[in-house]
C-alpha cells in the first residue's frame, strides 16, 4: 500500500487510500498497524506506517533517556558541589581550631617586641573631640555675650519708656496750668476793660 507520512513529533499523520474503494484517508501515525473500517465503504483496512511509528517511538525513547541522563548528571554535579562545600567548611573549622590551639600554646613575646608605635588614630580622635569641645565652648560664650547685651538693651529700653511716660504726665500738667492761666488772663482782661469803660464814663460826666 502506498502512503505518505506528514507532520512532526506527536502530530505526525499518515495519508493513504482505502485498498477496497480507493477513498483518501488520513490517520494519526499512532494508529499504524491497527484495523479500522473505511468511512466511505465500511471495509476494514490496516493503517500503514508501522516502520515510521516504530522509528518515532525509538526517537522518543532516546530523547527521554537523554533527558534522564542529563538530569542524573545535574544531580551528580549538585551532590559533588555540596560535598565540596561541606569539606571546605570542615577545613575552615579545623584551621580555626588549630589557630586557637597555637595561640594557647605560644609563649608570650618579650615586652620590647610587643611595644607598638603610639596609635595615631586615637590621638586624632582625641584632637577631634577637643576641637569639638572648644567650638562648643566658644559658641556658648558668644551666645552668653549676646544674651547679656540683649538684657542690657532691654533694661535701657524700659528706662526710656518710663522717662517718656513721665514726660507725657509733666506735659499734661503743664497744659492744664497754661489753660488755667489763660482763664485767669481772660477775667483780668475783662476787669481791665470794665475799669476802662468806668473811667471813660467818669471823664464824660466831668
Ligand atoms: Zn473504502
Amino acid at each position: 500500500m502506498n502512503y505518505t507520512v506528514k507532520g512532526a513529533g506527536r502530530n505526525r499523520k499518515v495519508a493513504f487510500t482505502c485498498p477496497t474503494c480507493g477513498a483518501a484517508i488520513e490517520s494519526p501515525l499512532s494508529d499504524a498497524g491497527q484495523n479500522f473500517p473505511c468511512p466511505t465503504c465500511g471495509r476494514d483496512f490496516v493503517t500503514p506506517g508501522i516502520p515510521e511509528l516504530e522509528q518515532s517511538r525509538r526517537e522518543e525513547a532516546a530523547q527521554v533517556a537523554a533527558q534522564v541522563r542529563a538530569q542524573k548528571i545535574r544531580e551528580h554535579e549538585a551532590a559533588e558541589r555540596r560535598a565540596r562545600d561541606a569539606q571546605e567548611a570542615r577545613d575552615r573549622e579545623e584551621q580555626l581550631v588549630k589557630a586557637a590551639e597555637r595561640a594557647k600554646t605560644q609563649t608570650p613575646l618579650p615586652q620590647a617586641q610587643l611595644a607598638r608605635p603610639p596609635d595615631r588614630s586615637i590621638s586624632q580622635a582625641a584632637f577631634a573631640v577637643v576641637l569639638l569641645l572648644v567650638v562648643v565652648a566658644g559658641y556658648g560664650a558668644v551666645v552668653r555675650t549676646m544674651q547679656s547685651k540683649l538684657d542690657r538693651l532691654e533694661s535701657r529700653l524700659n528706662e526710656l519708656t518710663k522717662t517718656v511716660d513721665r514726660n507725657a504726665t509733666d506735659l499734661e500738667s503743664l497744659r492744664l496750668t497754661v489753660n488755667r492761666n489763660a482763664g485767669a488772663l481772660n477775667s483780668l482782661t475783662d476787669t481791665v476793660n470794665y475799669n476802662a469803660d468806668a473811667a471813660n464814663r467818669n471823664n464824660r460826666l466831668r
